[in-house]
């Protein structure tokens, strides 16, 4: 656990991630600190963390962009990625029913969801697309950053970015 900014809690990073991030070049900015409605992005060109507000989703969620940004392109790291996230749309056990069924809309899309830009008229998911930077960020922030919640083929792939569970 570790404490980023003095508005948003802590959050079950690792201090030697937060350090990498830093090393990285990684700043962060918190526009509103006295909201939490959420919102941000991650700028890679600049290496910000922008957040909105200082709700902890947001922040895990960007964080993880800038933390997957350069891990993404190291050997095969993405494809697997997309590899386990599709392995994990057919995961059964109860345990990782949430991470399951993120899986499922991310590689199946939202039939329910319009979406204008699509060829459908409704979103089609991230798997079409090859979009792993958004599934990473995803899942990190759908699991609020704990591991336990996601099975080992994919909670490998945020192996020091976040803490490892304690009774698990
Ligand atoms: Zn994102």
């Amino acid at each position: 656990m570790i404490k980023i900014h003095p508005n948003i809690p802590e959050l079950p990073l690792t201090p030697q991630a937060w350090d990498w991030l830093r090393e990285y070049g990684v700043t962060l900015k918190v526009r509103d600190p006295h909201s939490t409605s959420g919102g941000g992005f991650w700028w890679p060109e600049r290496k910000l963390v922008e957040l909105f507000t200082a709700q902890e989703e947001a922040a895990i969620h960007e964080l993880a962009h800038a933390w997957w940004h350069e891990r993404r392109l190291q050997g095969t790291n993405a494809a697997e990625l997309i590899v386990a996230v599709v392995k994990l749309s057919e995961e059964t056990d109860p345990r990782y029913a949430r991470a399951a069924e993120l899986a499922k809309q991310y590689v199946y899309g939202i039939r329910s969801q319009r979406d204008p830009k699509s060829p459908t008229g409704w979103w089609r998911g991230m798997l079409v697309e090859g979009n792993d930077w958004e599934m990473f960020a995803g899942l990190a922030s759908g699991s609020m950053g704990h591991l336990e919640r996601l099975p080992e083929y994919v909670r490998r792939f945020y192996r020091g970015l976040f803490d490892e569970p304690t009774s698990a």
